[in-house]
This record gives C-alpha cells, sequence and structure tokens, in this order.
C-alpha cells in the first residue's frame, strides 16, 4: 500500500518539494529527520582562515604557511549564502549562526549580515541572526555589525590570565583587546552576548573561577565548553577533558549554584544560576552527556556543503546545485530529503561505545581521520 503524504504546511515551496511521508513530519507540521528532530539551526562557515592557532581547532603545526585554504572561488558568495539560507528558513530553520574560520575575517561581512537580515519566516518575524568569533577585531567592527542588522553575537575567550591567553590562541594575541571587543559589543547593544570557554585539562582549568568571577555580576553568560574529538588534527585524549560536572563543582564550592530550566528546546548548554542572583553560567557537555536527541541544527561549510553533524566525514555539495542552473524549489527539495534521511547522533554513540553498550566505534559519521575540521564546518 501506498505511503500516506501530507503537504508541509508553512513551507513556501511545499508544492514543489517531493511529497513528504507522514512519518517525516512532526506533529507541528514541521520536517523532521529521521529520528523525528525539526530543522531549527543554521549554522554558516563564511571562511576557513583564522588570525588565532587554538590548539584544540587549528594546531600550527598543520595550519601553517604550507597549508591550502579555500580559494576564493571555492567560497559561496554572499548571494550564494542568502540564496540558501533562505531556502533553510522556508524548511523551518529560525536561528542562523555565522562562523568559521573567523567570521570576521571575511571581507564586507555586514553586507551578508545585512543581506540574512533581511530575510523573513513564513510568518513574517525576523531571523535569530547572530555569530561567533574570536574577539580579536571586535571592537573596530561592533558598530558596523549591529547597523547591519545583527542581533548578538558569542565571544570564544579561554583564559582571563594574559600569558595563559596567548598561549591558549598560538598567535600570541593579547587577551585585553578581546575583553575590549565584548565591551564594545555590550556597548552597541549585540547582547545578549555569550562567551565561550573550551575547557583544557592542566591547559587552561586553573582559570575557570578567574573566568566565572569576572562576569559574574554582569549581564554576560559565561558557557563551559568540553573539550571535542572534533577533527582528526587536534590530537584529543580524554584524559584533557574536564567533565562539565566538575566545572560546576568548582564554581559551585566558591559561588553557590543551582540548575536552572533550559530557554529553548535543543538548547545545547545546561543552565545553572548563582543564589546570590547575581546571573548564571552555562555548560556544554558535549563529551560526558550527549544531546543528539535534541540536536535541530544543519551546518553549511564555507565552500557550500551541507553538514549534517559536527563529526560528519562528508557534506552534501550544495554549491554544485546553485551553480546549475536548479531552480529554487530544486534545491529546496534536495536540502528537505537530505534532513529527511538524518540519522546522525555521533555523541550518543560515543557514549555507548564508552559504556560498553554499543558498536566499538560510532560508524554514523565515519572514522576520526575522515572527519572534517571544526575550522572548516564552524562550531
Ligand atoms: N573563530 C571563531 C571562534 O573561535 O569563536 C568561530 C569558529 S570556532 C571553530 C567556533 C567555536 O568552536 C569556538 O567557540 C571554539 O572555541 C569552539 N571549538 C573549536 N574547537 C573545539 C574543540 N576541539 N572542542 C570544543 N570546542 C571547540
Ligand atoms: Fe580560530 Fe576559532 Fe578555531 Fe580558535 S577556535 S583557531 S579562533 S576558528
Ligand atoms: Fe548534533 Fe552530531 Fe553533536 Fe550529536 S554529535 S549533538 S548529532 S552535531
Amino acid at each position: 500500500m501506498a505511503e500516506k503524504v501530507i503537504p508541509l504546511a508553512d513551507n513556501r515551496y511545499a508544492a514543489a518539494l517531493p511529497r513528504i511521508p507522514l512519518t517525516a513530519m512532526r506533529p507541528n507540521g514541521l520536517l523532521g529527520d529521521a529520528l523525528g528532530r525539526p530543522l531549527r539551526d543554521l549554522r554558516i562557515s563564511v571562511t576557513d582562515r583564522c588570525n588565532f592557532r587554538c590548539s584544540y581547532c587549528m594546531p600550527k603545526e598543520v595550519f601553517d604557511k604550507h597549508y591550502d585554504f579555500l580559494p576564493q572561488t571555492s567560497l559561496l558568495s554572499f548571494e550564494e549564502i542568502t540564496r540558501t539560507a533562505r531556502l533553510f528558513v522556508a524548511h523551518g530553520v529560525r536561528k542562523i549562526r555565522l562562523t568559521g574560520g573567523e567570521p570576521l575575517l571575511r571581507k564586507n561581512l555586514e553586507v551578508l549580515v545585512a543581506m540574512l537580515a533581511a530575510l523573513r519566516t513564513p510568518n513574517g518575524d525576523a531571523l535569530d541572526l547572530t555569530l561567533t568569533t574570536n574577539g580579536s577585531v571586535l571592537a573596530r567592527k561592533a558598530q558596523a555589525l549591529k547597523d547591519a542588522g545583527l542581533k548578538r553575537v558569542t565571544v570564544s575567550l579561554d583564559a582571563l590570565d594574559d600569558a595563559i591567553f596567548r598561549r591558549m590562541n598560538d598567535a600570541d594575541f593579547p587577551v585585553a583587546e578581546v575583553l575590549a571587543g565584548i565591551e564594545e559589543a555590550q556597548r552597541v547593544g549585540l547582547g545578549p552576548i555569550k562567551v565561550n570557554m573550551v575547557v583544557k585539562r592542566g591547559t587552561n582549568d586553573g582559570q575557570i573561577l578567574a573566568m566565572a568571577r569576572h562576569f559574574k555580576g554582569t549581564p554576560i553568560v559565561l558557557r563551559f565548553i568540553e573539550y571535542m574529538d572534533v577533527g582528526a588534527t587536534n590530537g584529543w585524549r580524554m584524559d584533557e577533558v574536564l567533565p562539565s560536572a566538575e566545572v560546576v563543582a568548582r564554581i559551585h564550592a566558591a559561588h553557590p549554584l543551582e540548575a536552572i530550566e533550559a530557554n529553548v528546546s535543543g538548547e545545547t548548554a545546561e543552565r545553572w544560576r548563582y543564589l546570590d542572583g547575581s546571573g548564571e553560567i552555562g555548560v556544554i557537555s558535549s563529551v560526558t552527556q550527549a544531546f543528539c536527541q535534541d540536536c535541530n541544527r544543519a551546518r553549511l561549510s564555507t565552500e557550500g556543503k551541507l553538514f549534517l553533524c559536527l563529526f560528519a566525514s562528508q557534506g552534501h555539495d550544495l554549491r554544485a546545485l546553485l551553480r546549475a542552473s536548479y531552480s529554487d524549489e530544486q534545491i529546496a527539495g534536495a536540502i528537505g530529503l537530505i534532513w529527511q534521511a538524518r540519522t546522525d547522533r555521533y555523541s550518543e554513540l560515543r557514549s555507548a561505545a564508552a559504556a560498553g553498550e554499543g558498536p566499538d566505534s560510532p560508524g554514523a559519521s565515519g572514522a576520526r581521520e575522515r572527519r572534517v575540521e571544526m575550522h572548516y564546518i564552524g562550531g
């Protein structure tokens, strides 16, 4: 018997999309993947280049002057990015995050921000448009980004101590300039600002309390990220991961905390607030507590490949479709089919394998040596 089908409820391209089997729909009518997860969040990498060489992301020994970064012609143009983003919005995306490499190194990025800020959901609402940056040129760019329509920023900052920070970024970049960037972003209204700290045991975990105290009592939410085994070049070792539970315990011992509810479903960070009312922190436990079951994120690489998981080894080449004479409807149809077939849940499989409950290695996303690098796909 033929499978029962229903049309997409809130999709401008519904008529042209391949008819979607009922099993692929979530109760609210949004497109779902093979595990029922909706498509809500799109991360767009706008460059694979960076002025930092954080050892957990772009170790200097690999990303040296001989490394072949993508040529300009390989990058999606602003028009191509905006066209693709519009199709994702039609499929249910409500949040777009620009990332990289270092996104603020892409020339005239504010022009792209303005183009994306003009996109509307089928209900006529603006998107939640944000950007993740290492903050190195944020002080100079914050006003232009705000004027172009960027809503808020997330700034990566791994230490307050200048010497430790310079070692972490491995580009001898001073912490004061990133702090100035955060201040300027706050002044121009790019908030609520989040600050991300990747914690590497034995490298910067001694900075946890100093960082917590620096942002306590401010509207800025500091989030501690477990060091992940993403990519194939950072020499990741489990003994360098400091579990989030330990981060919370260390802060709680000095400044008591209590857990609070997530803001929205699919949020990666677990939230904690200070009992004295002086703000909150977040922890992102990608290694010790997988959150694949709510993962509603798609990633568009710098050269237009669609990745369904941070740990994937292959992407789907949307640039080939954009540069051939396919219509919006056809490309939207392809995106829909790709999302529907998605089964990725790498972190869950890794946890199951570590607990001896699953296959030896998470097979869904490929072997480590073939995994996509973080600077190429964005965080
Ligand atoms: N250059 C920008 C920045 O650093 O914010 C944006 C791109 S960066 C790849 C995005 C995020 O990924 C950053 O917050 C960074 O700290 C995080 N990241 C990179 N490698 C990581 C790893 N191995 N484990 C956990 N987080 C990582
Ligand atoms: Fe650059 Fe960001 Fe990667 Fe650090 S984490 S090397 S700042 S892309
Ligand atoms: Fe999403 Fe993949 Fe991370 Fe799981 S491992 S939360 S599927 S990106």
